[in-house]
């Protein structure tokens, strides 16, 4: 799960992470409160969405009034934010951060993330803040500093300072750096973060070292156990079949392709669009129906698939474990009669009860395609595409 800048810097707070003064404004009127709370004579206005780039598309100002708050949260309010994390649709900003503007030394990049290939977890920080940091790992690599960290122990202070000291600070900003990085690295873990980023981490004239940018998202499986930060999730920053789908408790994510696929099982989902690509086409999502998919999870399934408007054509591949194979079969077919499906669909049943469910679709007086076996499938389900 992802949430917004100022909710991860509430987290920030509470590990002792040092962020600027700053509060959120749903609306223009709230804007020009905050600064006046906040203080001093320069603030920045933030626009708050579920991607990075802002400030380079305009959603992040400098406001030297509280006539600018006033104009320029006005303006960023409401806007469409199109950065290059949000693809060429932008995102609607709803929501605003208000903060304290920050005498600027330099601009550092700090990130944690698990390295799966290493079962641990990575903490890297790099001089080249305030860019894109997905450049500087392309371009010059070296300029990344990591230290991998055991789980079992967390960040040790030596693993801090060293890093502190290749970011190349001394004296004052030297010691409160080792400080924000171990206390961010506690924030990481309570929380069961899968990734901090802190792009810019800003140094000040004053030695302070501040997360003026904050990026956090969250484990899901381990959500359970923090129901204060499932309260920061904002559904308007979904996509909304996903949100739909986790209604029914299927397991959802939409792709670019333009064939649909039902799956049961997560790896034979994962094995299907292997297939897809293979045989030349593209997968429109990653649908798994679960081990125990029954008539409703495929009907609902179905209605989730059609909704994207670029699916031209469906694979349903069911393994017959658990479930029955004559039990989807029938779901399928009640599913198209109330749905009136108007495009191609390929189906493959295999297992349990394969034999029945194969009879089923045949007798059905739609128009199925039956594939025995996966790569009968996928040739069957990319060439009515061309
Ligand atoms: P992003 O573009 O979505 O990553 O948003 P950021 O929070 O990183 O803000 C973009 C840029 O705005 C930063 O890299 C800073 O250069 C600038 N910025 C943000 N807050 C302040 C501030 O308090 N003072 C100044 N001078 N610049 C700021
Ligand atoms: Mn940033």
């Amino acid at each position: 799960m992802k949430i917004h800048e100022y909710q991860a810097k509430e987290i920030f707070r509470r590990f002792n992470v040092p962020v600027p003064k700053g509060k959120v404004a749903f609306s223009v009127e709230e804007a020009v409160e905050a600064a006046a709370e906040i203080g001093g004579n320069i603030w920045v206005v933030k626009a708050q969405i579920h991607a990075g780039g802002r400030g380079k598309g305009g959603g992040v100002k400098l406001a030297k009034s509280p006539d600018e708050v006033r104009q320029l949260a006005g303006e960023i309010l409401g806007m469409t934010l199109v950065t290059h994390q949000t693809g060429p649709e932008g995102k609607l900003v709803k929501r605003l951060l208000i903060e304290q503007g920050v005498n600027i030394e330099k601009e550092l990049y700090v990130g944690i993330t698990l390295d799966r290939a290493k079962s641990k977890i990575t903490f890297m920080a790099s001089t080249e803040g305030g860019v894109e940091i997905e450049k500087v790992a392309a371009e010059s690599p070296e300029k990344i500093l990591k230290e991998t960290v055991d789980p079992e122990v967390g960040l040790q202070p030596y693993q801090a300072r060293k890093l502190a000291f290749g970011l190349g600070l001394s004296g004052q900003q030297y010691k409160n750096a080792v400080n924000f990085l171990l206390s961010l690295y506690k924030a990481y873990q309570a929380t069961d973060a899968s990734l901090a980023e802190i792009n810019p981490l800003v140094v000040t004239k004053e030695g302070e070292v501040i997360a003026l940018d904050a990026k956090m998202n969250f484990d899901d499986n381990a959500l359970y156990r923090h129901p204060e930060i499932l309260e920061y999730r904002d559904l308007d920053e979904e996509a909304p079949l996903e949100i739909e789908a986790s209604k029914f408790n299927l397991n959802y994510i939409k792709l670019d392709g333009n064939v649909g696929c039902m799956v049961n099982g997560a790896g034979l989902a994962m094995a299907t669009m292997d297939i897809i690509k293979l045989a030349g086409g593209e997968p429109a999502n990653f649908l798994d129906v679960g081990g125990t998919a029954n008539k409703e999870t495929v009907a609902n399934g179905f209605k989730i698939i059609l909704s994207d408007p670029n699916v031209r054509a469906i694979l349903i591949n069911i393994f017959g474990g658990i479930v029955r194979c004559d039990r989807v079969a029938q779901g399928v077919i009640d599913a198209v009669n109330e749905i009136k499906v108007e495009i191609p669909v390929v189906v493959r049943l295999e297992g349990t009860n394969a034999k029945e469910a194969g009879d089923l679709l045949k007798n059905s007086g739609l128009n199925f395609e039956v594939a025995k076996s996966l790569s009968e499938a996928a040739e069957k389900v990319t060439a009515v595409l061309r």
